[in-house]
Formats: structure tokens, C-alpha cells, sequence
């Protein structure tokens, strides 16, 4: 049987942090009642209980992750997650592995102990939390609605609620951030010893208050070193590179690995949803502007709130959209990118396995450029170097087929 992961999006938050491109937004209580019940009937729906309009292909899959992400899922009313992962056991048409990974999404502020407890009680066995800083400033300075202390004391309430497999994330490359702040956020992360951490660079999204303020990566390395007014001045590139190679050297001795670009988990604490995707694994996504892939046909739900309540659970096409099939040229293209992210790398038994043919075959001209230049290492699986992670971009680039 195949292994699927299943999203849901929660597309609600207190108020807008001033970097986020995410689709999320503030709505009252009402309306994320109203999503909720619309949520359950797409669900439903796709079981093909009540609709005709089955989007996703009939195939055996056993579900063995579920991500209830957004926005902030732990702003939903009591009892809203709890009903959502009741409709996907009783109405998803997929079949459930004995023990799934079923993480939420939760920000300091928006839990307390019930709350977690309740969310135990549902299922959840992974809780994210979204802290990104534990510097007050810095907090206040990209619009999180959270202080260092709220994210301690969720912490602990996360730990008392009996929940072990707890990720955090936290942001390098801040305004005004120095090298010997970030160790010092990443340093009071590591000493609570989640079992994962996620430490991601900050990058200026358009359409964002930040990008008004830096305008993008131009102005990040004009920015950088200068102060101006009250904006603060983005830390340098090399800056970047220090709190990125610090990161792994810093949390190695914590007793963690790197098993992807920008994650860290202690042995065996992976991310099982989102190693999935790393990994091309079919997925399924419920909600808002939530993203599917199955048997390499993506498909996007709406990304208008009255659309998506109105279409819901109904006949015909209803939220999802066909976006792509992807050709095998796609395939093999986002096997690499995909693939490389990850330390262990590519192995060249899986392409086969894939593609019926070589990973020489199709990319030896590269693979041999690529390892000349000491971006990549091929003895026994593929995978990128030091030096090659810190020029991702230009070798996945290279990866593109004519
Ligand atoms: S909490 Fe997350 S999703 Fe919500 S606005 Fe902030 S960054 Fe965006």
C-alpha cells in the first residue's frame, strides 16, 4: 500500500507578522466555525460520500502523516482540530497507519495546557512551535504577538501536556540581528531539547511590510552595516553564511543531525510529513489554497475565503484545481532538487527505481561538472557538499533539463 501524507491549512492568525507571504489573516470566531464545517465537507467529499465530483485518482494509500498547519491552527476555537481530525478518521476514504505522525501547528500565546491536552487526547503526537526568536526586540520587530516568556511557557505546558516529539522553529538573519544574538536564540532553544529544531533564514517576500522596508535581496546586501532611522540593517551575507554554518556545528554537539538544508532532529525524530515531500511522496492537502500530488497531478484548492465556503464539499470540480501534470523531464527535475536537500542525498537505486534509468544516463555531463567544482559528492548515494549547500540555488539550477 502507499504511503500518503495528508495537509490541512489553517489559514487564521492574531494579526499579520510583518515578513509573512503566507495566506493567513485574522477573522472572527464565526467565520473559523464557518471554515471549519467547510473544511469537514471538502473532507467528506473527497471520501465521495456526498459528492460525485471526485477530484484525487482511486488508489490504495495508507496515511502516515498529517499536518494541521497554517497560519496558526492553535488559534481555532476549543474543540474545532479535535472535530477536523474526527472527520478525516471516519470520512477520508484513505486508510490510516497504525501509528501516523499527526503534528499541529501551535504559537506561543494562542495554547494553554487544556488546549494541548485536548489535542493529545485527538491524536497529536507532534507539536511545532513557532517562536522564531527569544529576544523581546526582535520578537516586537517582525510583528510576532508573542514574548520570549510566552514561548517558555508554552514550552513547558507542551512538556507537561506529555507531548515528547516537539519541533521549534527559529529565524536566523533578523533586522539588527548579530551572529552573537542569533547563538543566543538558538543556544536557549536547544537548552529546552526539543527533539527538532527548524532554523530557516529570514527572505524578504514581496508584497510583505518588509520587502516596503528592504525591498528585497538588492537592498538587503545595500542595507547591510548601515543604520537607517529606525529600520534596522539586515545582517550581512557573510553573516548569514557564519549563523548558517554555526547552526550545525553549534547543535552537532547538542546531539542533533542535519538531515535536510535548514532541519535538525534528534536520532529518529525526523519529520515524517515533511521528509515526504523531500522525498516525492503523494500528498493530499485540505483547505485553503491548500496543495495536493498524486501520481504526479498537483492540484491547489481556491484561494478566495467566500469561494472556498460556498464550494466546499459540492458537486463537480469543487475546491481543487488541476494545476499540473507533470511531465517526466518535471519529474526527474524535482527528484534532484527535492532529493538534494536532504544529507543523505539521491540514491541512485531510487532514480532507477523511478525513472527505469541511470541518474548517469540522463544527468552524467552535470553530476560529473557539478563534483569537479566540489559541490557534490556521487561515492555511493549523491549528495551535496558543504560548499554545495551553501550554493544550493546555482546547483539545483543545474539540474533543469533542456
Ligand atoms: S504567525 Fe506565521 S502564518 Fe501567522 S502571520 Fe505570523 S508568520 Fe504568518
Amino acid at each position: 500500500m502507499r504511503k500518503l501524507g495528508i495537509y490541512v491549512h489553517i489559514p487564521f492568525c492574531v494579526r499579520k507578522c510583518r515578513y509573512c507571504d503566507f495566506l493567513s489573516f485574522p477573522a472572527a470566531e464565526e467565520t473559523q466555525w464557518a471554515y471549519v464545517r467547510a473544511l469537514q465537507r471538502e473532507i467528506e467529499g473527497e471520501a465521495g460520500q456526498k459528492t460525485t465530483g471526485k477530484t484525487l485518482p482511486d488508489t490504495d494509500f495508507s496515511v502516515d502523516s498529517v499536518f494541521i498547519g497554517g497560519g496558526t491552527p492553535s488559534v481555532l476555537p476549543e474543540g474545532a482540530l479535535e472535530e477536523i481530525l474526527d472527520s478525516l478518521r471516519k470520512c477520508c476514504r484513505f486508510s490510516v497507519c497504525p501509528e501516523p505522525e499527526i503534528t499541529v501547528e501551535v504559537n506561543p500565546g494562542t495554547v494553554d495546557r487544556r488546549k494541548l491536552e485536548s489535542y493529545r487526547k485527538a491524536g497529536v503526537n507532534r507539536i511545532s512551535i513557532g517562536t522564531q526568536s527569544v529576544h523581546g526586540e526582535e520578537l516586537a520587530y517582525l510583528g510576532r504577538v508573542h514574548s520570549a516568556a510566552d514561548f517558555f511557557r508554552t514550552y513547558g505546558e507542551t512538556v507537561e501536556a506529555g507531548f515528547t516529539n516537539i519541533n521549534v522553529d527559529i529565524m536566523a538573519a533578523l533586522p539588527g540581528q548579530s551572529v552573537a544574538d542569533y547563538m543566543d536564540n538558538l543556544s536557549q532553544v536547544a537548552g529546552l531539547c526539543p527533539a527538532h529544531i527548524s532554523a530557516y533564514s529570514l527572505i524578504i517576500e514581496e508584497g510583505t511590510p518588509f520587502y516596503d522596508l528592504y525591498g528585497g535581496e538588492r537592498c538587503r546586501q545595500e542595507s547591510s552595516g548601515t543604520e537607517n532611522g529606525r529600520i534596522l540593517p539586515l545582517p550581512s551575507e557573510d553573516e548569514e553564511r557564519e549563523m548558517y554554518e554555526r547552526t550545525d556545528s553549534f547543535l552537532r554537539e547538542k546531539g542533533y543531525h542535519r538531515y535536510e538544508i535548514s532541519n535538525y532532529a534528534m536520532p529518529g525524530r525526523e519529520c515524517r510529513h515533511n521528509k515526504g515531500y523531500w522525498t516525492r511522496q503523494d500528498y493530499v492537502g485540505f483547505g485553503l489554497g491548500a496543495a495536493s500530488m498524486v501520481d504526479n497531478v498537483r492540484w491547489k484548492n481556491l484561494t478566495g475565503m467566500d469561494d472556498y465556503l460556498r464550494l466546499a464539499g459540492t458537486e463537480g470540480a469543487g475546491v481543487k484545481r488541476e494545476i499540473q501534470r507533470l511531465s517526466r523531464r518535471e519529474q526527474m527535475e524535482e527528484f534532484l532538487f527535492l532529493g538534494l536537500r536532504l544529507t543523505e542525498g539521491i540514491g541512485r537505486g531510487e532514480f532507477r527505481q523511478a525513472f527505469g534509468v541511470d541518474v548517469e544516463e540522463v544527468y552524467g555531463t552535470v553530476l560529473g561538472k557539478l563534483c569537479a567544482q566540489g559541490l557534490l559528492e556521487t561515492d555511493g548515494r549523491i549528495r551535496l557538499t558543504d560548499y554545495g549547500r551553501d550554493v544550493s540555488n546555482y546547483v539545483m539550477a543545474e539540474f533543469l533539463l533542456e
